[in-house]
């Protein structure tokens, strides 16, 4: 048992890297746009992203959590491409079946139908049934917990408590809508700015400490620093300074909850991608020049003594 109980007094310094596996088309949804893309541009995340991304792992010793979306896995080069990646030891996570934005506004039945189904779908890809759970665009609810808990699910991490990310995404939900462009995209209630930035069991509310479902949170950089995003796209667009900063100011959390979108290893001009630039601005950054970025921080946080595992490594070490 690697992690066993913890030595008295000192810390834990693990990494959990994870990757929403969010196929091109749920960008164009969020953006509201409808572009003519290529069959390869549509499926760029499995087909030339998730290859980027298994090498730059590959070479920092990283078991990343693969977090997918169930209806991706019924094109067989999507779900080969899982097999192969969790035969290397990579974990595979559930991003629900179908990414519905509005999974926490669907009645309760639907909810549930959306996570057994991306279970099934994974078990039926990979062969093992997945034990996490990532809520599409880091929406939650009470009753998506009560849901998890139903369906036996190990572990959830999709609560994101970060109000750098929070403020901007409500702006842009409103210049989509007086735009009349019909962005998929929600906002979660403001409470769960107040839930912790560490592993914790949920409560009555989600967003309290309790005895229910093992929450990961998605990283935020330390409570006195004002937990500024430690994800992807805030460390890609930050640069290589800019992300060794806010490696400067997570540190010290016993938990890195580090999340990727497979979108971070993708490429405008290599993977015919430019028609989607305009609306998503990491993809005016090269993905040689991202993954410089991702590598650095993987090799700083290395340095620093954090040990990577998966998240469900994770979970057995919080749980
Ligand atoms: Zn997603």
């Amino acid at each position: 048992m690697p992690f066993g109980s913890k030595a008295s007094g000192a810390a834990r310094k693990l990494c959990a890297v994870s990757v929403d596996l969010d196929e091109i088309p749920c960008y164009t949804a969020i953006h509201g746009l409808s572009l003519p893309l290529s069959e390869a541009a549509q499926q760029a995340v499995y087909r030339r992203a998730l290859p980027r991304l298994a090498a730059l792992f590959d070479a920092h010793g990283v078991r990343a959590t693969l977090f997918a979306i169930g209806h991706d896995l019924e094109h067989a080069h999507a779900s080969a491409a899982l097999r192969e990646l969790a035969a290397q030891g990579h974990e595979i996570g559930n991003h629900s079946y179908s990414h519905r934005y509005d999974l926490t506004r669907m009645r309760e039945h639907e909810m549930r139908a959306e996570v057994a189904r991306g279970i099934e779908a994974i078990e039926r890809a990979v062969g093992l049934r997945p034990r996490g759970f990532r809520a599409p665009g880091y929406t939650f609810t009470d009753t998506l917990s009560r849901v998890l808990q139903e369906l036996e699910v190990g572990y959830d991490s999709s609560v994101f408590p970060c109000p750098a990310y929070y403020a901007p995404k409500l702006l842009a939900i409103g210049a989509y809508r007086m735009l009349a462009r019909p962005t998929r995209s929600i906002a979660d209630h403001p409470r769960v700015l107040t839930a912790p930035g560490d592993p914790y069991r949920m409560g009555e509310s989600y967003t309290r400490r309790g005895r229910g479902l093992l929450e990961l949170p998605i990283g935020v950089t330390r409570d006195a620093t004002g937990r500024l995003p430690f994800i992807g796209t805030s460390l890609t667009l930050a640069g290589r300074t800019g992300a060794g900063v806010l490696c400067r100011l997570i540190e010290g959390r016993e938990l890195i909850n580090l999340e990727l979108h497979g979108i971070d290893a993708a490429d405008a001009e290599e993977d015919e991608l430019t028609s989607l630039r305009d609306a998503q601005p990491d993809l005016r950054k090269s993905a040689a020049t991202k993954l410089d970025i991702l590598s650095a921080t993987l090799e700083r946080l290395s340095r620093a003594g954090y040990r990577f595992v998966t998240l469900a490594e994770a979970a057995d070490a919080f749980g």
